[in-house]
């Protein structure tokens, strides 16, 4: 049975380049994946994931009003197609309802769903689609990343243009991961971010 998965880490840790990897592999054996990607990250070519390190594939962009299984459902008709799982970048920016719709893909339409985001803002909150992912995903597994210290690195720190870390403002601030640092839980309480 397939089932719907959730790799969560802290920023920078490789979520994007892990994703892209495993969409290789499905492709490198003949088959065919579809990936999404919020529509308002526009970090990179609207349509197209790509990670730090250079890797790149191409996306559906999706919004809030976005249906999933409807989406899939409709892929899965066309004739010929090799569709064998659906990957979903920054998935923490997921509404409950396409949570409900991602879950529902892997258990009636039968095909894997791989989710990577992060688990919590740069105030320590859950974001609504990693909140629900972790309720109802049935695979977790953590990309672990470091901090300063070399503890394990949990939580995301906002700073601003002097480097100082930001404990106010909008949960989504699109672009720039040079403004967000991975620290582990201690120094993000103590806000020390080097
Ligand atoms: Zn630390």
């Amino acid at each position: 049975m397939a089932k719907l998965y959730f790799y969560y880490s802290a920023m920078n840790a490789g979520k994007t380049t892990s994703l892209l990897q495993s969409e290789y592999n499905y492709r490198e054996r003949g088959m065919e994946t579809l990936l999404f990607i919020p529509i308002f990250d526009d970090r990179f070519e609207k349509g197209y994931i790509a990670s730090r390190i250079g890797l790149k594939a191409q996306a559906v962009p999706f919004d809030t009003d976005f249906n999933f299984y409807r989406f899939v459902e409709e892929k899965l008709k066309e004739p010929g197609n090799r569709i064998k799982c659906v990957l979903v970048d920054e998935a923490h920016f997921l509404t409950k309802d396409h949570v409900g719709q991602l879950s529902d893909i892997s258990d009636f339409l039968n095909l894997p769903v791989l989710t990577y985001g992060l688990r919590t803002d740069f105030l320590g909150e859950p974001f609504e689609g990693s909140k629900y992912l972790l309720a109802h995903a049935e695979e977790l597994s953590e990309i672990k990343t470091i901090c300063h210290c070399g503890r394990k690195a949990t939580m995301n720190a906002r700073i601003d243009e002097k480097g100082a870390m930001v404990d106010a403002g909008e949960q989504v601030e699109i672009g720039g991961n040079d403004r967000y640092v991975s620290l582990c839980h201690r120094h993000f309480k103590q806000k020390i971010i080097a």
